[in-house]
């Protein structure tokens, strides 16, 4: 048994080292094939032998060996350089692409921007490699290592004691379902609904079972129907959720077939699923509705069905419900025909185009509409009664992005109609389902005196999930493994379509994201943007920042890469295409884009294997040399990877001339890679290179664009963590911050800081806090006191203010805290006439949250006030009390959900555990409600990555670290496995060994 890799290097991690030299060599070494990309040569110069840039591909132990020999085992197979010239406009963005002016008109900020590819190959990882997972000799020889096709399947046992008769956790591909019937019947006085599933299918191969998904429903009759109709039963295996007909006779493959199934069930109490939701009215009386989420393996809970993405079916579906109650679904209503018992039956279009089970929906409640047509499609948007005035803004940004969007894919949104509701009670930000977008009401509304800040987080998921009625909802990925085609397409789409269509909404702040991407990448733990999925905690862990900001990341570092303007919107113009209708894996996009360039080649490097490339500069005169290596936070012998990436590398630098090749002229003083940071790896500059830049941006903070401060800022705290640089070379950076006027440099210094900061203030270090507390109002106070406290109509200004004096008023400044208090006084005294600027609410609410009395106050204004994004600073605020009591009892109210909606439960965690008093009771409240928990948000999700984060993260003690440790493994089966808890353990260890290392650094240097 053996099994040969080459392309999937990434599995080297999984082995001790020795494993992997044992393996190494055993054959003759095969000679990886990458080619060399077609380019146009129009644009290329390729010069290998006058080349002075030089990539070694080789990680630091290969360091370790002569350099001679190294540099003689690298085979350099290509390297290419286009030359692209361009004066740098600090009002262009990376996500739309400017077209290259032809030469430098600013001389006094001269950029040149160069792409490089990089490919490198060395021969020390052309090897062939034997390893032997879990693989036992036998007489049979050794199985498959393929888990889900075993030899001799062990099938479990179904409810009623039989054989179940499938033993995996995929469905069998043998039948495909064509449409659904849905009849749905719900009762909203008791909170329960039955249904009837009609399915119509097709064999494909010739078959006795079939293995469909159902979840929680009460099966109370089953027939079936191929040629003659007839009763069957229906085995279930709960563990999977899985129920299976078994039939006495093999249908043939081609032959048709229909199963009818009635149920009954609850309708859910979580998020997820068909559940109730409720809100209290303007008279103060309870109103209950019924919504579903079913992203990503919920529809079962709904109904019997094929609940994975590639079985793609036709949907028409009934509901019943009482007069005074509308229904919506994903198409337009056909008809209302009055029932026997008084209630109504709606019925809606069948599906005009084929959907996965995941983006169907329905909803059962007293929402009302506004509504406006834009080209073929009525766009409304839905929310409770007395929400309608604030649903303006959204229904006018949904139809300007819809036609922005219909014009760029040139597909038109194919349905008649798109409804967007706003729920009382929803987990995620908002749900994509086809014609029928859910969303938090945080998400869509709007009030009239919305600051910009606000609408941008609106305008921006309305954007994300428009882009997805092309990416996820034509063109779906066929697995879970490659959600980020969904996710990565929609969060890049969602900055692009902002910046074209409302650039006054100005997002330079997506740069903050990805720096988070950045960090999370940066951890052992990490995953492949694509990587296997094999059960539904994995499914749930793939909704994180590596699918949603790294994939974004890639997308938009290809498109700064490929050349000409339109080059990556034809691609994926084709893309949407060639696949209509169809799922695709990632493969699919990288062929489709590739036309003169070969993207697969590059872009298989960045979504096949975990984390990113750490590119380290080292110039000798007028030669610049770039090494990669992988940039691993826990890097030691036991996760030594030899990762390469074919990284498009750009650059600027304080001199105009298009050099075609990294050899710099003597005279130019500094060189900043990743230009604009549209690239997704961290630079090193080496010590003089990073002194340059500090020299730099002291006398001018403009040579440098503030997505490249920003950059160099993330940059070099990233290495101080890595060990690279001292903390000390990192305060040197930050001596430039006096003369910064942009939110996002300013923004990651005070979050970078911040997280410091906290480190130190929960290991009780009380004179390094107290350091750096004046450190910060040391470093950023004229900034600070610049700040105003009025109506404020730049997003960036907002921006900026917000994030100064959030930091100052934590820290206790004088000035600060007494403007926000007399803020809160006025808003208060007031009676609703008077209020505070929106971007400053968060600042004053929290203040006002660390008074007695105002506390108080805030809590009778939560309960009171009906605008949700107001209402969400305000449970902030209450969230962020020091007082004990007060602590314990948010975090009981969130859990029990009726002051405070579970919903914001993971957010009021979050919050507490910023605080020094916060956090040791959020981590005992987390471990003693665990399985609550969990039966509130699933294993995996999003919000559980939330919460564990947040509790877990700044601990930096081995005894924490001990009884995080002690607590996850107790768990087994609820959660010990998630991907969330090695992250946790790895971050702890981290902080630890970041404040062994820089305690005695930063008494020093604070
Ligand atoms: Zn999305």
């Amino acid at each position: 048994c053996r099994r040969f890799t080459n392309r999937k290097l990434k599995k080297l991690t999984n082995l001790p080292r020795n494993m992997i030299e044992n393996s190494m060599f055993e054959e003759e070494p095969d000679v990886v094939d990458l080619t060399f990309p077609a380019l146009d040569p129009d644009e290329v110069v390729y010069e290998p032998r006058s080349s002075r840039l030089l990539v070694r591909g080789l990680g630091e132990n290969d360091m370790d060996e002569d350099d001679e020999d190294c540099e003689s085992s690298a085979r350099l197979l290509g390297m290419s350089f286009m030359n692209r010239s361009s004066a740098h406009r600090s009002s262009s963005f990376p996500y739309t692409r400017q077209a290259p002016p032809r030469s430098c008109s600013r001389p006094s900020a001269r950029t040149t921007v160069v792409c490089v590819l990089f490919l490198v190959i060395v021969a020390s990882m052309t090897m062939v490699l034997y390893f032997l997972p879990g693989c036992t000799f036998t007489k049979a020889g050794c199985r498959k290592t393929n888990k889900t096709t075993p030899f001799e399947p062990v099938y479990p046992l179904s409810t009623n004691g039989k054989l179940f008769p499938w033993a995996q956790f995929r469905l069998p591909r043998s039948v495909r379902p064509v449409n659904y019937d849905l009849t749905l019947n719900p009762d909203l006085n008791n909170m329960t609904f039955t249904g009837r599933t009609v399915i119509t299918m097709s064999v494909l191969h010739n078959t006795k079972i079939i293995v469909l998904h159902s979840a929680h429903l009460n099966i109370t009759k089953a027939t079936f129907k191929v040629g003659l109709e007839g009763d069957v039963t229906v085995l279930e295996y709960q563990t999977r959720q899985q129920i299976a007909v078994q039939l006495s006779e093999e249908m043939k493959a081609g032959q048709s077939c229909v199963l009818t199934l009635d149920y009954s069930a609850s309708l859910s109490h979580t998020y997820d699923g068909f559940y109730n939701s409720s809100y209290i009215d303007k008279e103060g009386n309870k109103r209950v509705l019924a919504a579903t989420q079913f992203e990503p393996l919920s529809a079962r809970k709904a109904f019997p069905c094929f609940d994975e993405p590639a079985f793609k079916a036709t949907f028409l579906i009934k509901i019943s419900r009482k007069s005074n109650y509308t229904t919506l679904s994903n198409m337009p209503q056909v008809k209302s025909t009055p029932l026997p018992n008084g209630l109504v039956q709606d019925e809606f279009e069948k599906t005009s185009v084929n959907m996965s089970t995941y983006l169907v929906a329905f909803i059962v409640a007293d929402f009302t509409p506004i509504s406006k047509n834009v080209s073929e499609t009525l766009v409304s948007v839905y929310s409770v009664p007395e929400k309608k005035e604030h649903t303006d803004y959204a229904l006018d940004t949904a139809s300007k992005l819809l036609e922005f969007y219909n014009s760029f894919f040139e597909i038109n949104y194919p349905l008649k109609k798109l409804d967007l509701v706003a729920i009382p009670d929803f987990l995620a930000g908002a749900m994509e389902n086809w014609g029928l977008i859910t969303f938090r009401e945080t998400t869509l509304l709007v009030g009239n005196q919305s600051s910009p800040l606000e609408k941008q987080l609106v305008a921006s998921v309305i954007a994300h999930e428009l882009a997805h009625q092309w990416f996820g909802n034509l063109v779906t990925m066929s697995w879970w493994n490659d959600l980020w085609l969904n996710e990565g397409f929609a969060t890049y789409m969602q900055y692009m379509s902002l910046q074209t269509v409302f650039p006054t909404l100005d997002i330079v702040s997506s740069n903050i994201l990805r720096f988070r991407a950045l960090d999370k990448d940066a951890l052992n733990s990490s995953h492949a943007v694509s990587t296997e999925v094999n059960n539904p905690e994995q499914v749930e862990e793939m909704f994180d920042s590596v699918s949603y900001e790294k994939g974004a990341s890639i997308l938009m570092m290809l498109n700064t890469w490929l050349p000409g303007k339109q080059q990556f919107r034809k691609g994926i113009i084709q893309y949407l295409k060639q696949f209509s209708g169809l799922n695709t894996d990632t493969d699919d996009l990288w062929n489709s884009l590739t036309q003169h360039h070969n993207v697969s080649e590059m872009m298989r490097s960045w979504t096949s294997q975990k984390g990113f490339p750490l590119v380290t500069v080292s110039r000798q005169g007028g030669q610049v040399t770039l090494t990669q290596e992988h940039f691993l936070l826990t890097s030691d012998k036991a996760t030594y990877t030899s990762s390469l990436w074919n990284i498009p590398v750009t650059y600027v630098t304080d001199n105009c001339k298009t050099p075609r090749t990294l050899e710099l002229p003597e005279s130019v003083k500094w060189l900043k890679l990743n230009y604009r940071n549209t690239g997704f790896y961290i630079v090193h500059y080496g010590d003089e290179g990073w002194a340059a830049l500090k020299d730099a941006l002291s006398s001018n903070v403009q040579v440098l664009t503030q997505e490249d401060r920003a950059s160099l800022i993330h940059n070099i705290f990233a290495l101080s963590r890595l060990g690279r640089v001292s903390f000390y070379q990192v305060l040197n950076l930050l001596k430039y911050m006096s003369n910064e006027t942009e939110s996002c440099p300013v923004t990651e210094a005070l979050l970078q800081l911040n997280v410091i900061y906290r480190l130190l203030d929960k290991r009780q270090e009380d004179s390094l806090v107290a350091r750096m507390k004046h450190y910060i109002l040391y470093r950023f106070g004229s900034l600070m006191d610049n700040q105003t406290w009025g109506e404020e109509e730049s997003v960036s200004k907002q921006e900026l203010r917000s994030a100064l004096l959030g930091s100052a008023c934590s820290l206790n400044q004088e000035n600060c805290i007494q403007q926000a208090k007399a803020l809160f006084k006025h808003y208060d005294e007031s009676n609703g006439t008077s209020r505070i600027p929106g971007d400053l609410q968060q600042v004053v609410f929290t203040v006002a949250a660390q008074s007695n009395e105002d506390w108080l106050t805030l809590l009778h204004m939560y309960q009171t006030v009906t605008y949700d994004a107001e209402k969400r600073k305000m449970l902030r605020g209450l969230a962020s009390t020091q007082d004990a009591r007060r602590i314990v009892w948010i975090l009981k109210a969130g859990l029990r959900g009726d002051i405070i909606q579970t919903q914001e439960l993971p957010l009021v965690i979050s919050t507490v555990c910023n605080g020094f008093a916060g956090y040791l009771f959020a981590w005992d409240f987390i471990q003693e409600n665990w399985d609550r928990l969990i039966e509130k948000f699933p294993i995996g999700s999003y919000a559980i990555q939330t919460i564990i984060k947040s509790a877990t993260s700044q601990f930096s003690t081995q005894a924490h670290l001990d009884r995080v440790q002690g607590f996850f493994s107790s768990l087994k089966e609820r959660g010990s496995q998630m991907r969330s808890v090695q992250e946790a353990l790895e971050t702890i260890r981290l902080n630890q060994r970041w404040m062994d290392k820089n305690l005695p650094t930063l008494q020093k240097w604070l």
